[in-house]
């Protein structure tokens, strides 16, 4: 039996995820559930599969934990040194699902005891990319894409040699915005950015796809897991979500990954990596689908893009600091208090002060370097917003 933990358990690719674990009990072992706010889910789940642990990651959740797993034999906890102490649970495989940098310092403390992680939450590599794989190349532990494209990318790359690849295009539906007049984008409301022509997904990665927030972590999760320089890494607008990303090779080939816009395939490809099993997802019907469309961005509509590109040209702390930036900005747009492009206006402004404060975004790479950049960077958005009203 194989032994799996799911960090973000009670989330969209979490719960895809337990989709997945759930068809076949008898052959995993799970040992620790974890999630927020949602403990009736994680509670629910966490019986079911006989789990060892269930933590939530607000303490004043435990109570309520504890009551729902009365009677279980379910172990529940509650915090960061809880969620710490799970990712530090022996485990063969373990899935990386939180929202935003909170799960970055459990993916790395499973990446320190050797597991396979499985990596759904893009905020890791893009907060702590050369931290984050020179801990697992130091312990000995292996990373797995689970962002569509990446795995997509991934699956495009086996048995190539990177050195002949030329180009990685990773595609974008455009999110819910992408065919509005760029005037009217001001005035979008959460409801309108909450809705994904596409894709079924937790609500903050939804509006960040609106945002293209979401493919500017992307760009720079490709550059940081393929080790691919930034000028070699090209997005394309793809309304379908049929192709998830095309590898280029310097012979001219493009290998292109397709499937149906299903998290269950990139979840269940790194799940059994290196085989392939049957997985529940609808097989594409091309003839039936007849046209794929594909579009540059335009960098007006979509400037999260231009910023990922200073974000890699800067290096050092700058993906920490974009980042952290953005979730806080989203936070304030799901709060009303900025409009849609005042998050990309609050991220850019905060990005010229760490430029302007020399050395900030030059300091070690160590998870306390990348909280205290984190933590700077949310406070400058607020004191950008503070300015501005
Ligand atoms: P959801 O919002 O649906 O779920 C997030 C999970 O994290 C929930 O279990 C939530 O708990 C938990 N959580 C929220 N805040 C914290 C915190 N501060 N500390 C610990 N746990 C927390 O997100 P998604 O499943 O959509 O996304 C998860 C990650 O995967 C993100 O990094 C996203 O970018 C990435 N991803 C998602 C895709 C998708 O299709 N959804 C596709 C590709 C990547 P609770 O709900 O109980 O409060
Ligand atoms: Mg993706």
């Amino acid at each position: 039996m194989r032994k799996v933990s799911i960090f973000g358990a009670t989330g969209s690719i979490g719960q895809n995820t337990i989709d997945l674990i759930a068809r076949d009990p008898s052959a995993y072992n799970v040992v620790a559930l974890t999630g927020g706010a949602n403990v009736r889910q994680l509670a629910e789940d966490a019986r079911r599969l006989g789990a060892d642990l269930a933590v939530t990651a607000y303490e004043d959740c435990l109570g309520d934990l504890r009551a729902a797993l009365a009677g279980s034999g379910v172990e529940a906890a509650a915090g960061q040194t809880a969620l710490i102490e799970a990712a530090a649970r022996p485990a063969d495989w373990v899935m990386s699902a939180i929202v935003g940098s909170a799960g970055l310092a459990p993916g790395i403390e499973a990446l320190k005891q050797g597991a396979t992680l499985a990596l759904a939450n893009k905020e890791t590599l893009v907060c702590a990319g050369k931290l984050v794989l020179e801990t697992a190349r130091r312990h000995g532990a292996r990373l797995l894409p689970v962002d569509s494209e990446h795995s997509a990318v991934f699956q495009a790359l086996a048995g190539e040699d990177m050195a002949a690849v030329e180009r990685i295009i990773i595609t974008a539906s455009g999110g819910a915005f992408r065919d509005w007049p760029i005037e009217d984008l001001a005035r979008a409301t959460v409801e309108q950015a909450s809705s994904h022509p596409n894709w079924n997904m937790g609500q903050r990665i939804t509006i960040d796809s609106a945002s293209m927030f979401n493919k500017a972590l992307e760009v720079i999760e490709t550059y940081e897991f393929f080790g691919i320089e930034p000028d070699a890494i090209e997005v394309l607008v793809h309304p379908e979500s049929m192709v998830h990303a095309l590898v280029g090779f310097r012979d001219g080939a493009l290998m292109a990954h397709l499937g149906a816009p299903d998290m269950r395939h990139a979840i269940g490809y790194a799940l059994h990596w290196p085989d392939r099993r049957d997985l529940p997802v609808e097989r594409l019907d091309l003839a039936k689908l007849g046209q794929l469309h594909f579009r540059t961005p335009d960098e007006r509509r979509y400037p999260a893009l231009r910023l990922a590109r200073e974000v890699m040209a800067r290096g050092g702390l700058a993906g920490a600091a974009f980042n952290a930036a953005k979730e806080r900005a989203l936070d304030l747009f799901l709060e009303r208090k900025i409009g849609f492009l005042d998050m990309a206006h609050s991220v850019e402004a905060v990005l010229d002060r760490f430029e302007a404060a020399s050395g900030l975004l030059d300091v070690a790479m160590t998870l306390d370097n990348v909280r205290e950049t984190d933590h700077l960077a949310r406070k400058w958005v607020d004191e950008t917003v503070i300015k501005r009203a």
